[in-house]
């Protein structure tokens, strides 16, 4: 099965995706994990994303879509994947379209987390305490609502018309937003 997974930072959609990843047996890619791991080893990718990703920007669509073509080219994502946190722009969004074209792949469905900005604020800095992530203090978070608000959010429609879109209540205990996740993809 083939899946993106959009919705804010915060909606769980990362928590979500490990566990139904491991369910359907498929790959998870989130890019944010990518861009993490590259910043902690301090290579070229790495350099050149950490002053976007501290200030709670995107990173340039050019690296990102980098990232996916070297998924797409190595086969890794052949025997279904969950992209988590990807496309998150317009012009990521048609890149990925065409890569599908080229390698005759295609999405079975995207699906959106619903999530209010109150519990949005509410967990992300919840996370900042525990994980002490540097993008998640109150500034940087009010920032990356807004970058999803002007930069995502846009690709909903693009996904309404180009594939099939489900919209999922984010909201609750993680077993129920899983439970609804199992009965979209069932
Ligand atoms: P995430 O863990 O998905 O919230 O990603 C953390 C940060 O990584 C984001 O705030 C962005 O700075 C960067 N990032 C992750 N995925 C993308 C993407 N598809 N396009 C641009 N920037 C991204």
């Amino acid at each position: 099965m083939n899946l993106v997974f959009l919705g804010p930072p915060g909606s769980g959609k990362g928590t979500q995706a490990v566990r139904l990843a491991e369910k359907l047996g498929v790959a998870h890619l989130s890019t944010g994990d990518v861009l993490r791991d590259a910043v902690k080893k301090g290579t070229e990718l790495g350099k050149r994303a950490e002053k976007h990703m501290s200030a709670g920007e995107l990173v340039p669509d050019d690296l990102i879509i980098g990232i996916i073509e070297e998924k797409v080219n190595s086969g890794e994502l052949s025997h279904g994947f969950i992209l988590d946190g990807f496309p998150r722009t317009i012009p990521q969004a048609e890149s990925l379209d065409k890569m599908f074209e080229e390698h005759s792949m295609s999405l079975d469905l995207v699906i959106l987390f619903d999530v209010s900005d109150d519990e949005i604020f509410r967990r992300l800095e919840g996370r900042a305490k525990i994980e002490g992530r540097a993008d998640d203090n109150r500034e940087v978070i009010a920032n990356r609502l807004e970058v999803y608000r002007k930069q995502t959010q846009p690709i909903e429609d693009h996904y309404r018309k180009v594939a099939k879109l489900v919209e999922i209540k984010g909201e609750g205990t993680p077993e129920t937003v899983f439970e609804s996740l199992m009965a979209v993809t069932a």
